[in-house]
C-alpha cells in the first residue's frame, strides 16, 4: 500500500518525495491505526490524511471548524483530480442532497465536514451505510477548553470512536503544548494513537524585530526594500490604527486593505477574498484575521503592534511562508506597547490567576524582543524544543548586537524610580536622570532629588532603551494599577548593591535588509516572472480559484529555474502532478518557449552558469542562442549565416538541445518518415552493450546520403 502511496504523491500531487514524518504518518493510517500529528503551519499535514484517504478503499472524512475554507480546499483538491466534497451548512438543500447521493454512490475519496453537521444522528446513519477510509480531525486543538479556538461541537468527536471503533482516526494541529495534546487524546478517545512530533521550526521564516521608531516610514521601507509585489499582513492592536494605517499605505501607492471585526461583514468577506485571489495586496488587520487563512504564498508577516504573547507572535508569524519559499516576519516595538497591552489586561474583567498567567506571557514575549542570542533558538525553547544556537536568518545572528557595561547606567535608573516614589513612567524617570526642568518636574519638586540630572552622559533614547532592557529581563516592573509607572522588582537588589553586573544592548541602527524572494531571479528573468504569473492569473479567472490553487510561487520559481521545453520536463517540476499537466502545461509551456526565444542568453534549460557546453544537463550559452533562433521560425541555413557559424555547427548544437528534450528531432530534420525511421532503426541495430552509437559505419550502410549532423539529431534524440 505504501507503494500506492508514494504513487499518489508523485502523480496526483505531483511531489518528489515525502516531507518530516508524512511517509511515518501515512503508514501508520494504512495499516488501520491512529495517529496524532503535530506539525507546524506549512509543514504538510494535509496530505497525511489525504493520501491515506485516497489509496485506502471509501471515503475520507475529514472534520474541520473552517467552514470558510472548504469550497477552497474542494477546488484545489478537484485541480488535481481527487473526488472531493463537503457537508456544511452554506449547501442549499438541494446540493446538500446531491452531496450525500455521490456520497452513497462511492463517487467521492474525500468529504469536508463540520463537526456540529458529522454529530447529528442523520449524519452518523448516513456514514454507517458507506464504506469510510479513515477520519480525520483537524485543528483537533479546538477541543481544548483551555485554549482560544474552544469548539463546543469537537467534545463530542469521541463518538467516531464508539460508532466506528475499526476506522482509523487522525487528529492534527499546529499548536498544541504537552497539556493541549494529552487533553486531545483523552476527550477525543485516542489512547492507543501514535504520535508524530515535528519540529516547530520554520526555517523559512526570518525573524527581525526593531525598534519602533518611526513605524509607518519604517513599515513602508520595510515593504518597498523587501517586499514591494508581494502578499502580506500588517497586524495591529486597534481597529482604528488598521483603518489609518491602510489608509496610510494606500496613500503610498500601496495595495492595502482593512480588516477588523468592527467592519460589516461583506466588506470583510470581500477584502478577505481579494487578499486570496489577487497576488500583491496587503491585509492589515487585528488579530481577528488569520484563522483558517490558508494562502500559502503570504510573503511577509508585519507587526507594527506587540502581540500578547509568544504563542500568538509564533501563530501569526506563521502565516508567512506556508509554501517554504523565504518569508520575512518584522516587528517593531516599543515601551509603549507594553504598557498599553498591560492597561487593557489590567482593566479587563478576567480572574486575578488569569490575568498573572497573562502577565507571564507578556513578559515572555517582550523577553523574546530583548534578547541578543538567536531568535529563534529562544522561540524553539520556549516551546520546549532544543536547537542550534545560531540560526543564520534572525536579526540578531544576522547582525549580532554589540554589548555593553550598563551597570552603572542601570543603577542609576534604579535609584531614581526609587527615589522618586515607584509612580513615574519613562518619560518623567527620563527627564530626571537628563535634569530637564519641566513642569511636572518643578511641579513635584523632583529637582531636589539626589539623581537630578546624573545621567547627562546618556540621551533620552538610551535611558529609554535602557529601562526596556531592564523591564524585559525582570529588574523593574509595572505597577499593577496599570498606571504605567515602574515599580523596583525583588530582583534589583544585588545589582543595587554592587553584588551584579549588567551588560545591556545597544540599539542598533536601521539596517536594510537586502530583498530576498526570487532573489534568483535576475532582471531579464523577471520578465519571465511576470509571464508566468499573467499566465498563472488569467487560468485562475477562468477557473474562478486562488491563482496558488494553479501553481505555487515555488512551480513557477522553478520552471524559470529550469525554463522546460517538453511536457515531461515540465512534469519533474516539484508540484506538476497529472491533472495539472494535462490542463496547463501546454500555456505554461507556450510561455516559456516565447521567452526563450524572445531573449536567448536567458534561456537555460537548467540555472547555472555553465559557458563551456560540457555539462550534459545544460546547453553553452551559443548553443542556446541558436536553439532560441530556431525556436523563433529561423531555418538552420539562415541561423548559420546570421551567427557566422558552420552548418555542422548549428546542427551540434540543435542536435544538443534535442538530447535535452528542448526540441523534437522531425523538427529539426525535415525528413519524410519513412526514411526518419529507417535511420532510427539503422541506429538503434549499431548500438553497442553501453548504448553507444558510432555514426561512421552507419553513414557508410545508408549510402552516404544522409550527413553526419542529420544522423547525430536523430541519435541525440534516442
Ligand atoms: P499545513 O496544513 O501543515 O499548514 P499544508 O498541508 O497546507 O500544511 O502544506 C503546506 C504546503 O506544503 C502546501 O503547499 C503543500 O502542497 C506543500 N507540501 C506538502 N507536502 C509536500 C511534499 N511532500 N513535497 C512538497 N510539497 C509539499
Ligand atoms: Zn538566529
Amino acid at each position: 500500500m505504501l507503494n500506492n502511496a508514494v504513487e499518489v504523491l508523485q502523480n496526483t500531487f505531483g511531489y518528489h518525495q515525502f516531507r518530516n514524518h508524512q511517509q511515518a504518518i501515512i503508514q501508520a493510517l494504512l495499516n488501520g491505526e491512529d495517529a496524532l500529528v503535530l506539525m507546524p503551519t506549512g509543514g504538510g499535514k494535509s496530505l497525511c490524511y489525504q493520501i491515506p484517504a485516497i489509496v485506502r478503499p471509501g471515503v475520507g472524512i475529514i472534520i474541520s471548524p473552517l467552514i470558510a475554507l472548504m469550497q477552497d480546499q474542494v477546488n484545489a483538491l478537484t485541480q488535481l483530480g481527487v473526488r472531493t466534497s463537503y457537508l456544511n451548512s452554506s449547501l442549499t438543500l438541494d446540493e446538500l442532497q446531491a452531496v450525500e447521493r455521490s456520497l452513497i454512490a462511492g463517487e467521492l475519496d474525500l468529504l469536508y465536514i463540520a463537526p456540529e453537521r458529522l454529530i447529528k444522528e442523520r449524519t452518523l446513519n448516513l456514514l454507517s451505510q458507506i464504506p469510510l477510509a479513515l477520519f480525520a480531525i483537524d485543528e483537533a486543538h479546538c477541543v481544548s477548553q483551555w485554549g482560544h479556538d474552544f469548539r463546543k461541537d469537537y467534545l463530542s468527536l469521541n463518538i467516531l470512536h464508539e460508532r466506528f471503533p475499526t476506522i482509523p482516526r487522525v487528529a492534527l494541529t499546529a499548536t498544541a503544548d504537552a497539556r493541549t495534546r494529552q487533553e486531545i487524546c483523552t476527550r477525543l478517545a485516542l489512547t492507543d494513537a501514535q504520535h508524530f512530533c515535528s519540529s516547530f521550526d520554520r526555517p523559512n521564516i526570518q525573524y527581525r524585530i526593531t525598534l519602533k521608531d518611526k513605524p509607518r516610514p519604517q513599515l513602508l521601507s520595510f515593504i518597498q526594500n523587501e517586499h514591494p509585489e508581494d502578499a502580506g499582513i500588517v497586524y495591529c492592536l486597534s481597529r482604528k490604527k488598521v483603518n489609518e494605517t491602510a489608509a496610510w499605505l494606500c496613500s503610498q501607492g500601496l495595495n492595502a486593505l482593512p480588516y477588523h471585526a468592527g467592519l460589516a461583514s461583506d466588506i470583510r468577506k470581500q477584502n478577505q477574498d481579494r487578499f486570496l485571489r489577487d497576488e500583491s495586496v496587503i491585509i492589515v488587520a487585528t488579530i481577528a484575521f488569520g484563522m483558517g487563512i490558508d494562502k500559502p504564498d503570504v510573503r511577509f508577516v508585519a507587526h507594527l503592534d506587540l502581540p500578547k504573547s509568544i504563542e500568538a507572535y509564533y501563530q501569526e508569524t506563521g502565516r508567512a511562508g506556508r509554501d517554504g519559499q523565504p518569508s520575512t516576519a518584522w516587528m517593531v516595538y516599543g515601551l509603549q506597547d507594553v504598557i498599553m497591552l498591560r492597561q487593557m489586561m489590567t482593566n479587563s474583567q478576567a480572574a486575578p490567576q488569569f490575568q498573572q498567567s497573562e502577565q507571564q506571557k507578556l513578559e515572555a514575549m517582550l523577553g523574546l524582543c530583548e534578547i541578543t542570542s538567536c531568535r529563534r533558538h529562544a522561540l524553539l525553547h520556549y516551546f520546549d524544543e532544543d536547537s542550534g544556537s545560531h540560526c543564520g536568518n534572525c536579526d540578531a545572528c544576522l547582525t549580532p548586537s554589540e554589548l555593553w557595561d550598563g551597570t552603572e547606567a542601570a543603577r542609576k535608573v534604579l535609584s531614581t524610580i526609587y527615589r522618586t516614589g515607584q509612580r513615574f513612567g519613562a518619560t518623567h524617570i527620563t527627564d530626571v536622570l537628563l535634569g530637564k526642568k519641566t513642569a511636572k518636574i518643578e511641579q513635584v519638586q523632583h529637582d531636589t532629588v539626589s539623581t537630578f540630572g546624573i545621567g547627562k552622559d546618556l540621551n533620552d533614547n538610551q535611558w529609554r532603551s535602557v529601562l526596556r532592557q531592564l523591564m524585559a529581563r525582570g529588574y523593574i516592573q509595572l505597577d499593577p494599577e496599570g498606571y504605567g509607572g515602574f515599580q523596583l522588582a525583588d530582583k534589583c537588589r544585588p545589582l543595587l548593591r554592587g553584588e551584579e553586573t549588567i551588560s545591556l544592548r545597544k540599539e542598533k541602527k536601521q539596517t536594510r535588509q537586502t530583498r530576498q524572494i526570487n532573489q534568483g531571479v535576475s532582471n531579464a528573468d523577471t520578465k519571465l516572472w511576470e509571464a508566468l504569473r499573467a499566465c498563472r492569473k488569467h487560468l485562475a479567472e477562468e477557473k474562478g480559484v486562488p491563482p496558488y490553487v494553479i501553481f505555487h510561487d515555488a512551480v513557477l520559481m522553478e520552471m524559470m529555474a529550469r525554463q522546460p521545453g517538453t511536457l515531461t520536463q515540465l512534469s519533474n517540476i516539484s508540484g506538476v502532478g497529472k491533472s495539472k499537466l494535462e490542463k496547463y502545461g501546454d500555456a505554461f509551456l507556450e510561455i516559456i518557449l516565447q521567452h526563450c526565444s524572445a531573449s536567448p542568453r536567458q534561456a537555460q534549460p537548467i540555472s547555472s552558469n555553465q559557458t563551456d557546453g560540457n555539462d550534459p544537463d545544460t546547453l553553452s550559452v551559443t548553443a542556446h542562442e541558436t536553439f532560441a533562433l530556431f525556436q523563433s521560425g529561423m531555418t538552420v541555413e539562415n541561423i548559420s549565416q546570421q551567427r557566422q557559424l558552420k552548418e555542422s555547427t548549428t546542427y551540434n548544437h540543435l542536435a544538443a538541445a534535442i538530447k535535452l528534450g528542448l526540441v523534437e528531432a522531425t523538427d529539426v530534420v525535415a525528413l519524410p518518415e519513412d526514411e526518419f525511421l529507417l535511420i532510427q532503426n539503422t541506429l538503434a541495430e549499431h548500438g553497442d552493450e553501453q548504448g553507444n552509437i558510432r555514426l561512421a559505419p552507419i553513414h557508410e550502410e545508408l549510402g552516404g546520403i544522409y550527413s553526419y549532423e542529420i544522423l547525430r539529431c536523430i541519435r541525440a534524440a534516442m
